[in-house]
């Protein structure tokens, strides 16, 4: 077992070179995050030893565990600092969940689906990420209780910008979230401050639906 997780080790650390550095992340607390967080238990042990390849891989329910350089990039894109609070749409296997909480404060994430809620909640307590708070419900409305919050990030793709999740940033806050049609999207950053909202393009992407009230109906 000490062998196997050496092994995994080395794929992280070649994972993060090959595929994160090689590509402009340059964020030391997000390269390191990407370095500790063992990504193969987020996925099914039939697909472990593809854990560290550079595309996204099923996790059940037609969800998927996002591409490490995706992650690294949309975590980068929120400029997190120790004491922020984060909220992450999409709970899914947890991983992204992970990445957050190495960097930030507390992160409190939010998913639709039940099975894939109670397997990442038994993971995350597992590996004793003690700043994730965890929610089951629609994710597009924000969590209104603990807002606002300093970083908010979508992963999975919207319609529209849900003006709900704007409303929920601190002043200074920013929110990555990918916009488009069911096939294709750009990965939106805004930022808010005091004269407004600014809004920037980071480039095209591809994730599953977001459903909920302010995203896509069901089927
Ligand atoms: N961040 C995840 C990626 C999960 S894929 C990871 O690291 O593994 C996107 C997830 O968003 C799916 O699990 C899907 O069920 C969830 N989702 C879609 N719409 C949602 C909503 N309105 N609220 C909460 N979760 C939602």
């Amino acid at each position: 077992m000490e062998n196997e997780s050496l092994k995994y080790e080395r794929q992280r650390d070649e994972m993060v070179r090959q595929q994160i550095e090689s590509r402009g992340i340059i964020n030391p607390s997000v390269l390191a995050a990407l370095r500790n967080v063992p990504r193969h238990l987020f996925v099914s042990e039939a697909l472990r030893d593809q854990a560290y390849g550079d595309f996204p891989l099923p996790i059940g329910e037609q969800q998927t565990i996002s591409q490490p350089f995706i992650v690294a990039e949309m975590t980068q894109a929120l400029e997190l600092g120790k004491d922020d609070r984060v909220l992450e749409i999409g709970t899914g296997s947890g991983y992204q969940a992970a990445i957050l909480a190495e960097i930030a404060y507390r992160v409190y994430t939010v998913e639709r689906i039940r099975s894939l809620f109670l397997q990442a909640r038994k993971l995350l307590d597992k590996l004793k990420y003690h700043n994730i708070v965890m929610r089951c419900a629609d994710g597009t409305v924000g969590w209104e209780d603990e807002s606002p919050f300093d970083a908010i990030i979508v992963t999975a793709g919207a319609p529209i910008i849900p003006e709900s999740l704007v409303n929920q940033l601190t002043e200074g806050g920013r929110l990555v979230v990918p916009v488009g049609n069911q096939h294709s999207q750009d990965l939106i950053k805004i930022t808010k401050d005091r004269r407004g909202i600014h809004q920037t393009n980071l480039g095209g992407c591809r994730f599953v639906k977001l459903v909920g009230k302010h995203g896509w109906s069901e089927s």
